[in-house]
């Protein structure tokens, strides 16, 4: 299953042997909850794709 990392859109695997998904990668994971905690940062379909999953 491909999903596209919500911070920088590039498109990535759904793997349980990805610890940063849906990111793809740490850095990204990062990226995203710095936004997160400067409230910045909206994307209600992830949510959709969380529940798809
Ligand atoms: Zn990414």
């Amino acid at each position: 299953m491909k999903i596209i990392c919500p911070q920088c859109g590039k498109e990535s695997e759904w793997s349980l042997e990805n610890p940063w998904r849906p990111f793809c990668s740490e850095r990204c994971k990062l990226v995203d909850l710095g936004k997160w905690a400067n409230e910045e940062y909206r994307i209600p379909a992830n949510k959709e794709q969380d529940e798809k999953d």
